[in-house]
């Protein structure tokens, strides 16, 4: 049976992440959708399980030990990581798998996997992606402006990807991963 692919999709918080990939899950059967851990508290609406395993940082240090991990790193002023057993599994049952993860984690895959496929999603720009951070109203001013500092590093590794993908229009944007996908499965 064929294998599934794994897919790094990073790009800075704002940039739409979220809202292309929810898109191309429901555009293109076949791909698993990773739910990483965190030691953030969750926004409301969001699920324990659904949108991230939210761990206590004890708990995540454990899963550190016991290298349960494919990649973590800290972002801003929390940890994310990406439980290796479940992406292992969705691969060799034939799913493509996304990670939805910061440029730290993505340098960990590419290193740890050299066939994952590298995305890196950019918004039109850093003031667009401040209008839509303060839109979102999720994070205060002073999380905002941290995440507009780690953004600006993050467009430093784009160089560093498969593939830049613009978020000018969110079907544009769609469009592109589902060929960039498609592609790979030849
Ligand atoms: P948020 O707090 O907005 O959900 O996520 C903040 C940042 O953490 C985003 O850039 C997101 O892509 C990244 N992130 C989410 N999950 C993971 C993960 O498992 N590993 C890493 N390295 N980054 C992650």
């Amino acid at each position: 049976m064929r294998k599934g692919r794994l897919y790094v999709f990073t790009g800075p918080s704002g940039a739409g992440k979220g809202t292309v990939l929810h898109e191309l899950l429901a555009q293109a059967p076949g791909i698993f959708l990773s739910v990483s851990a965190t030691t953030r508290a969750p926004r409301p609406g969001e699920q324990d399980g659904v949108h991230y395993y939210f761990l206590t940082e004890r708990e995540f240090q454990q899963k550190i030990a016991e290298k349960a991990f494919l990649e973590y790193a800290k972002y801003v002023d929390h940890y994310y990581g990406t439980l290796e057993a479940p992406v292992d599994e969705r691969i060799s049952e034939g799913m493509d798998v996304v990670l939805e993860i910061d440029v730290q984690g993505a340098m960990q895959v590419h290193a740890k996997r050299p066939d994952a496929v590298l995305v890196f999603l950019t918004p039109p720009s850093l003031e667009e992606l401040a209008g839509r951070l303060r839109g979102r109203g999720t994070e205060s001013e002073e999380k905002v402006l941290k995440r507009l500092e780690a953004a600006r590093r993050e467009l430093e590794y784009q160089a560093q990807f498969d593939y830049v993908v613009v978020n000018d229009r969110v079907e544009n944007a769609v469009g592109q991963l589902k060929q960039i996908v498609l592609g790979n499965r030849g």
